[in-house]
């Protein structure tokens, strides 16, 4: 049976994200890759740009790898394909404009060039992103900026290229305003998302003690109970507790309350829980057989005996024990828990009874 509540901290669920948008960039460009490799015959590509291809996907098939095999390596394998990415963007844009301009525009490269942009708000946090990505704009605009103002540039060369690099630059700076933006979005969407499942967490937690509370010890239950197997419940209640508070003010005795939830929280075996029932009364749920919950019951009050509280000393609780009947409802598990928790009451107090 599960009886784990937290789901999975959301930091995991963004870094899942991150990780495979990554994934998935070095994958796509890849297949881009091998598509552009098998049917480049046609176009006569250069040596080069076949060679530059070819190193490309060997590039990305090895970081596709190294990610998926070792998430942790994430930040690692980001940072390298960001800087790769930055780099082949000012590279090819200046070996381009100062060495080899051509008539058919900037190339089929140039639409790739965002990718930088989007791997560096993959890799990086929103305000690192933007200032990577706002360096990599400016020295684009530097590359440009020289070419336009270098009389040796070809002014037919320099007018036909014009409206491109325009568009280009225009394309990168809107992309950015957009990946900025979305980040934002995405940053208030991840605070929202903490502070529902925050909420949702304490809705289920007992405010004066921590510990689980009625609403969720009902739902394990009712868990365990359908499973079938071996389930006990443990009530408890301390023994003469409206005292406590009538000799040492209601403080004290929240602070008792606070005191026995903790050692019952410590004392707890994996597998099995505790909550508090409400009032004085805590509900132990014992995954195993009438013979576990006697042993944990008796721990319990060896432990509680063991640790008195420093204003109010010694307390002691009075137990009742049910071992789940097969088929059994929650409601006549915790009767009869109830009742045997009434007759270790009668029989004096600091007591363990069992149900009949
Ligand atoms: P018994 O041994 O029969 O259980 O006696 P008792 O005094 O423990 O039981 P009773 O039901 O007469 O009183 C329970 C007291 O627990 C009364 C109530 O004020 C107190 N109590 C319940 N919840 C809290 C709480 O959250 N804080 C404090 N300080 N007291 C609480
Ligand atoms: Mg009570
Ligand atoms: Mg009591």
């Amino acid at each position: 049976m599960t009886w784990s509540a937290a789901p999975a901290p959301l930091s995991d669920a963004e870094f899942a994200f991150r990780r495979g948008s990554l994934l998935t960039v070095l994958g796509a460009v890849l297949v881009v890759c091998l598509i552009t490799l098998s049917v480049q015959a046609h176009w006569h590509f250069s040596f080069n740009d076949q060679l530059m291809l070819m190193l490309l996907g060997v590039k990305n098939a090895a970081l596709f790898t190294w990610l998926w095999r070792s998430p942790g390596a994430f930040r690692l394998v980001g940072l390298i394909e960001l800087a790769i990415q930055a780099a082949t963007v000012l590279i090819r844009l200046y070996i381009l404009l100062h060495t080899a301009p051509g008539y058919h525009g900037l190339g089929g490269y140039a639409v790739w060039m965002i990718f930088a942009y989007i791997v560096a708000f993959i890799v990086l946090p929103a305000r690192q992103a933007l200032i990577f990505s706002g360096g990599v704009f400016a020295a684009l605009l530097g590359i440009i900026a020289a070419y336009a103002l270098d009389p040796a540039t070809d002014p037919v060369m320099r007018v036909g290229l014009g409206n491109p690099l325009l568009q280009t630059t225009l394309m990168h700076a809107t992309f950015i305003a957009l990946l900025g933006w979305q980040q934002h979005l995405h940053g208030q969407f991840v605070r929202a998302l903490f502070t529902a499942r925050r909420e949702a967490t304490l809705a289920h937690l007992d405010d004066l003690t921590g510990l689980p509370n009625r609403r969720q010890l009902g739902r394990w239950l009712a868990g365990g109970l359908e499973t079938g197997e071996p389930l006990s419940v443990i009530l408890l209640d301390l023994d003469h507790f409206k005292r406590v508070n009538d000799t040492y003010g209601h403080d004290v005795g929240d602070d008792v309350l606070r005191h026995v939830a903790g050692l019952l929280r410590r004392s707890v075996r994996s597998g099995d829980q505790v909550g508090r029932w409400g009032g004085e009364e805590f509900l132990m749920l014992v995954r195993g057989d009438l013979g576990a919950a006697q042993t944990v019951a008796q721990r319990l009050r060896a432990q509680l005996d063991g640790a008195p509280h420093r204003q109010a000393g010694s307390v002691t609780v009075s137990c009742g024990i049910a071992p789940a009947r097969s088929g059994e409802a929650a409601h006549e598990l915790l009767r009869r828990a109830d009742e045997a928790l009434y007759a270790a009451k009668r029989a004096g107090r600091d007591a363990v009874e069992i149900a009949a």
